[in-house]
């Protein structure tokens, strides 16, 4: 009998990556297994880069589908590992369509660099869609609130952590030697998000907490403030003749910007325009999200009403090439909500490249816009944008609504903690840059945690 352990490999010290490995009662369970992601030679080094051997794994927990906790998968099955890997059923079904679809950018990038004589880590892709593909063989679909025992002494609960559709934080049990009880919160979402419930923790006496910490230093606005601006933003811009182009993560954003504009119609607070959803990813996405009505909030009037939440009059969902192209002899006022999110690739580049140049249109960001990004670039009010090579004059509206994050922010972080009761006999904090990791720190230990720790990557500790 050993004392349980914890490692970090990755998430520590920073918001991507997330990976945790705890050996107890006889078992190596990881705990996530997420991309780096960010400045692309750093990210890519990082990914390939796996601390211990993916054979010796005995079971993977993932907590929800964005690909900073599940887009490492495929690697591991590319490096040998064949266990089971266990999710919440809606997070098994958006990984079936979330990682071919990593792998398939892994495949292109590594292409395109191959192209270009460029060599180094990124010009090898990380992993292909037959790894991804074979993941979906691996993942075992399990409910929340119950128990599963991965070893006679060694079992744990999804909770609904309230971020996006099957989003979990995991309550384990260690029941050999001393007992432990550890919690890992995922990340954690807030109260009021449309169409997914509010966080549901874990609650009793935990030994140790894996915390996470993304906006652990600054409150958000409302999501209704949000709506409102957006009702604003899209009546103003109509009102001169542009379009609106916002661009937005297929996975969570984009259902969340539907279920906002499917509201502001139906209460006729947006002029009748047309609404574009053009990113093939993001209409499996929302397909994905239909199959899981179980999980909704259903105190929201549009859920219990009974509307179909993703359909209304005027939204359009575009899938293939030739309709996308379609869109650039649009006439007169239109939203088009397209990826990615921080205008680094897909569909909303070629919509920028034929729009930024009017200044009757507006560029809608409702994402964060990390640094070195066109999004960020624009944000910050450059004056010329390049898109596919090319310099385009940027005169185009730039707005930001900040209120849309899937995320807890300070207050949320430390009312989801109250609501754990405790008492916390330690905490690890994780998944956040470290000035809001240091400031998610202050706060346990004014929440009365004596012993918290900001780990770095590749620390262990005995539970
Ligand atoms: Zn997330
Ligand atoms: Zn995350």
């Amino acid at each position: 009998m050993s004392t349980p352990k914890l490692t970090f490999w990755g998430a520590a010290g920073q918001v991507t990556g997330s990976m945790y490995l705890l050996e107890a009662a006889g078992a190596r369970v990881l705990f996530d297994a997420g991309l780096f992601q960010g400045h692309r030679a750093e990210a890519a080094a990082l990914n390939a880069n796996l601390a211990f051997d993916a054979r010796r794994i005995d079971a993977v927990v993932v907590t929800h589908a964005h690909l900073d906790h599940i887009g490492r998968l495929p690697l591991l099955v590319r490096r040998g590992y064949h266990g089971p890997i266990y999710a919440t059923p809606a997070t098994r079904d958006l990984a079936a369509t979330m990682l071919p679809d990593a792998a398939q950018i892994q495949e292109s990038d590594a292409a395109y660099l191959a192209r270009r004589g460029k060599r180094g880590p990124a010009s090898e892709p990380l992993y292909t869609t037959a790894d991804a593909l074979a993941v979906q063989d691996l993942i075992v679909g399990l409910p929340y609130r119950r128990i599963h025992y991965l070893r006679k002494n060694l079992a744990f609960e999804y909770t609904d952590a309230g971020h996006i559709l099957g989003s979990a934080s995991v309550d384990l049990r260690v029941t050999e030697g001393a007992h432990r009880r550890v919690v890992f919160s995922g990340d954690i979402g807030r109260t009021g998000l449309p169409i997914i419930r509010d966080p549901d923790p874990p609650s009793g006496p935990i030994d140790a907490l894996v915390i996470e910490s993304t906006y652990g230093d600054r409150d958000h606005e409302s999501t209704t403030a949000s709506s409102d601006r957006l009702a604003e933003v899209v009546r103003r811009v109509a009102g001169r003749g542009g379009k609106i182009l916002i661009p937005a993560f297929a996975l969570g954003r984009t259902q969340e910007l539907v279920y906002a504009f499917h509201e502001l119609s139906r209460a006729g607070r947006v002029p009748p325009l047309p609404i574009y959803v053009d990113s093939p990813l993001a209409v499996d996405v929302t397909t994905v999200f239909r199959l899981h009505p179980e999980i909704f909030d259903h105190r929201e009037q549009l859920i219990s009403e009974g509307h179909r939440i993703f359909d209304f009059p005027l939204l359009r969902y575009v899938r293939a090439t030739a309709d996308s192209k379609q869109l650039n002899s649009l006439q007169g006022p239109a939203v088009i909500i397209a990826g990615s999110g921080m205008v680094e690739s897909g569909r909303i580049l070629h919509h920028l490249a034929n729009h930024v140049g009017d200044p009757r249109n507006c560029v809608l960001l409702v994402s964060f816009q990390a640094e070195h990004t066109l999004g960020r670039r624009m944000q910050e009010g450059a004056k010329q944008v390049k898109i596919f090579g090319e310099l385009h004059e940027a005169r185009a509206e730039v707005e930001t609504i900040a209120g849309y994050s899937a995320h807890a922010d300070r207050t949320g972080l430390r009312d989801w903690v109250r609501r754990l009761g405790g008492p916390i006999r330690r905490a690890f904090v994780v998944h956040g840059e470290p000035g809001p990791a240091a400031a998610a720190a202050g706060m346990l230990r004014e929440e009365g945690v004596r012993d918290v720790v900001v780990p770095q990557m590749g620390d262990g500790f005995e539970l």
